[in-house]
């Protein structure tokens, strides 16, 4: 009785261990969790109290324009040019219901049915159900840890062709970690303006950098692809508000009017309390979010090392986002405790049940073999949970 549409949306490889974790608490487990992909900080306190505010103010209790508060779309814009370096009108922003809606929004405003776009793996695990819900064709390109897991030229240029309407391009990247440098990510922008293809990129671990590594944006580098660049953010990482939904695509005035109108029939606008909240978030210092990152670079740092003592286990450093993404493949089809997992969903439900902690096996990424830990949780959680692991494997 479903559509097909529906219908063909793949159940998530993450539920069943979360479901497993979840009633293993339920029950009084102490099970540390690896899969948060959310910030464990609280939101700013002067963006919480913008949004206190906000809602004792009648004006707030009513419908904003449907692409967003007009002093919420400047202020993207603004920042914009701060961080990213790409100077866009207000009219350029549509505010979406977190980074997520806009991801979709791109997608569906830019595909046609049979239009192929080139996904990266290992991916976030919504890009090519979104992909598909807005009837384009995901084109998956797999990379592995001897790159780093970053794309090259010539593996894009060997999936293009003639349907190739998109590139999904997302640094720091959530699952791996991974950021490409200005040279990479020139190289790959100057590669899709020269054959005409869109690029939609997701900044939204913008400021969660580690080390030597830098953030730049695609369009600031090779600025004559603004034209066919849809720019995707969100408060959500950045100032630990994944709650708050709230998001945003930057990009020329056409497609934002396009995916405008469709917003306007599809959702309204954002919740006006939580805009005023970004809007805070946005126009605001970003002191707590530095602080924030120096957390998540100290135990990322710790995590990585701690991995690495595993036996079977091995990962490169963190460059970015909150996620580790070891490989495990060591640890597949031997002897950890009495059992053998074949595959990574089976490593998961065996660390979970024998060791009480959970990670998102790589299956869920496009990427068996390996698995994604965040270190967005205390330094002492980091800790017991992979000494736990590494006890069950020595
Ligand atoms: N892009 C990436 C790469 C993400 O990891 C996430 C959150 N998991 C999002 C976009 C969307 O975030 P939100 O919808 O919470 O703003």
């Amino acid at each position: 009785r479903t559509s097909q549409r529906l219908a063909s949306i793949a159940p998530s490889a993450t539920l069943a261990v979360d479901v497993k974790a979840k009633a293993l608490r339920a029950e009084g487990a102490d099970v540390i969790g690896f899969g948060a992909g959310e910030p464990d900080f609280p939101t700013p306190d002067h963006i919480v109290e913008a949004a206190v505010a906000a809602c004792r103010d009648p004006k707030n209790h009513r419908y904003t324009p449907a692409p967003g508060l007009p002093e919420l779309r400047s202020a993207i814009a603004d920042k914009t040019l701060r961080d990213s370096g790409v100077q866009v009108e207000a009219s350029q922003v549509l505010v979406t219901n977190g980074g997520k809606h806009a991801v979709y929004t791109a997608f569906a405003a830019l595909c046609d049915p049979g239009d192929e776009v080139i996904c990266p793996a290992p991916y976030w695990t919504t890009y090519p159900e979104a992909i598909t819900l807005a009837g384009g064709v995901p084109v998956v390109v797999d990379t592995d840890d001897s790159t780093n897991f970053k794309v090259s030229v010539d593996q894009l240029e060997a999936v293009r062709t003639d349907r190739t309407k998109v590139l999904l391009f997302v640094s720091p990247d959530n699952p791996s970690g991974a950021v490409y440098s200005p040279a990479e990510i020139t190289a790959i922008g100057t590669w899709a303006l020269e054959h005409d293809i869109w690029v939609i990129t997701d900044e939204i671990y913008e400021h969660l950098i580690y080390g030597d590594a830098v953030f730049a944006s695609m369009p600031a580098l090779v600025p004559d692809l603004a034209g066919q660049c849809i720019i995707v953010n969100g408060v959500a990482k950045t100032y630990a508000m994944t709650g708050w939904r709230v998001g945003w695509m930057v990009g020329p005035n056409d497609v934002i009017s396009a995916a405008a109108n469709f917003q306007s029939h599809a959702t309204s606008n954002v919740s006006n309390v939580a805009q005023r909240a970004a809007l805070a978030a946005v126009a605001g210092p970003l002191d707590e979010v530095y602080a924030m990152r120096t957390a998540f670079e100290r135990r990322g740092t710790a995590m990585h090392a701690m991995l690495n003592d595993i036996p079977g286990v091995t990962c490169g450093a963190p460059e970015g986002a909150f996620y580790c993404f070891p490989n495990i493949s060591g640890l597949l089809g031997v002897d950890l405790g009495g059992h053998r997992a074949a595959n990574g969903l089976e490593l998961a439900d065996l660390i979970l049940t024998e060791a009480n902690v959970a990670f998102v096996p790589g299956e869920a990424f496009g990427a068996p073999g390996y698995a994604r830990f965040s270190f967005a949780l205390g330094d002492d959680d980091i800790a017991t949970g992979l000494g736990r692991i590494a006890d069950l494997v020595s």
